[in-house]
């Protein structure tokens, strides 16, 4: 059992060490997941959840899965057999929106970017005339790169936008009415600082309206869900699956924990810990991936230098230091690390650890 107990510095593109409310809150008694006292929690989770997509959207729940899980619901919800799904591509989870996409029967129309870049929103909104939905990435955590969602959503026309914001939500801006969104998704393990287990979902009423009635997913049916979360039917609750209570309970600590510092104060944290480690990666000699303007200060992408085994120094690490970063995605799985900040961890202790125990790495 004790390999359970070590700890580790996660450093790596997620999961992120969790906020100390978030481990505590998992060890509460279990609580039935109809129990008026789990209710609370549950409704105090969805108030938080509001506030960090910045949505009032009464439809906004955590849904039981990680943030493929979010994925899937978007897609499936939204695109069946026939509906045109116009999807930007710079890096690997645009590529999965693709199949998954393609999977909920959508004609994809995918538009490439390059790996590094953010997405362009004109040529994104140019694509196609018509489509049902346009998706993109806010923090593509594949190459570390953020995306103007804003701008797609001024040009997003008769579209559902979709958005995911695994890597972007509890630690970076992010204001889903303001811009437009009218789908997103995310995932607990980064910035938010809870282990993987949820997705955090929201859809606006006019989504709704326009969702696929009778979806191919059962479970993912947010015509079922919103009824489960108590968005459509005020405080009663209908029985749709037994919610994972010790992860929502979790979840639950951990945004009162966010909220009570201020979005502000946090986003502040994560933008002053992501340009500290950034800046300290070069002065160290080292060449940054992402473009210089659209770098996520949540997670940094930064090319192994020439003649470094990239895999021998994620062990060294790992096995010196207890510290985990992360591989390239992709083409660029050795000639790339990845390096998250991420909800607790993006501090200035954190960063002066990375960069110390990376230059005794590379030495
Ligand atoms: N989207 C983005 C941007 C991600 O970073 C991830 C995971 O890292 C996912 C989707 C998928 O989330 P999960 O691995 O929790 O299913």
């Amino acid at each position: 059992m004790t390999e359970t107990l070590t700890y580790r510095h996660l450093f790596g593109p997620g999961p992120s060490n969790c906020y100390p409310e978030a481990i505590a809150a998992l060890g509460h008694p279990v609580l039935g997941h109809l129990d008026p006292l789990f209710i609370e929690i549950l409704d105090r989770a969805c108030e938080g959840l509001r506030q960090v997509w910045g949505t009032g959207n009464a439809r906004t729940l955590p849904l039981s899965g990680t943030g493929s899980a979010g994925m899937e619901a978007a897609f499936v919800n939204t695109v069946e057999k026939g509906d045109v799904a116009v999807i930007a591509v710079n890096g690997l989870f645009g590529e999965r929106m693709c199949e998954i996409a393609r999977r909920a029967g959508a004609e994809v129309v995918r538009v490439d970017h390059e790996w590094g870049r953010p997405i362009d929103p004109e040529r994104v909104a140019a694509a196609h005339p018509s489509p049902k939905v346009i998706a993109a990435v806010h923090a593509e955590t594949s190459t570390g790169v953020l995306s103007d969602i804003a701008a797609l959503g001024q040009l997003k026309g008769d579209a559902l936008l979709i958005t995911d914001a695994v890597t972007s939500i509890g630690g970076l801006e992010l204001l889903a009415d303001d811009w437009g969104i009218d789908v997103g998704y995310a995932g607990t393990q980064k910035c938010l600082g809870v282990a993987p287990g949820l997705a955090p979902f929201t859809i606006s009423d006019a989504a709704f309206e326009r969702r696929v009635k009778d979806p191919q997913s059962w479970y993912l049916d947010i015509g079922l869900l919103g009824g489960y979360a108590g968005a459509a039917s005020g405080s009663k609750r209908t029985y749709h699956h037994t919610a994972p209570v010790a992860m929502i309970a979790s979840l639950e600590a951990a945004l009162g924990r966010v909220l009570n510092e201020g979005l502000d104060a946090v986003q502040a944290r994560h933008a002053a810990a992501g340009l500290a480690l950034q800046n300290g990666l070069q002065e160290m000699g080292l060449e940054l991936f992402a473009a210089e303007d659209s770098r996520l200060p949540s997670l940094t992408t930064v090319r192994v230098p020439h003649g470094v085994d990239s895999a021998a120094v994620r062990s060294y690490l790992l096995e010196n230091f207890s510290l985990e970063i992360g591989a390239g995605a992709g083409e660029f799985a050795s000639t790339v690390w990845r390096i998250g900040m991420m909800g607790p961890n993006a501090n200035p202790a954190s960063v002066v650890l990375v960069l110390g125990a990376l230059k005794e790495a590379i030495a």
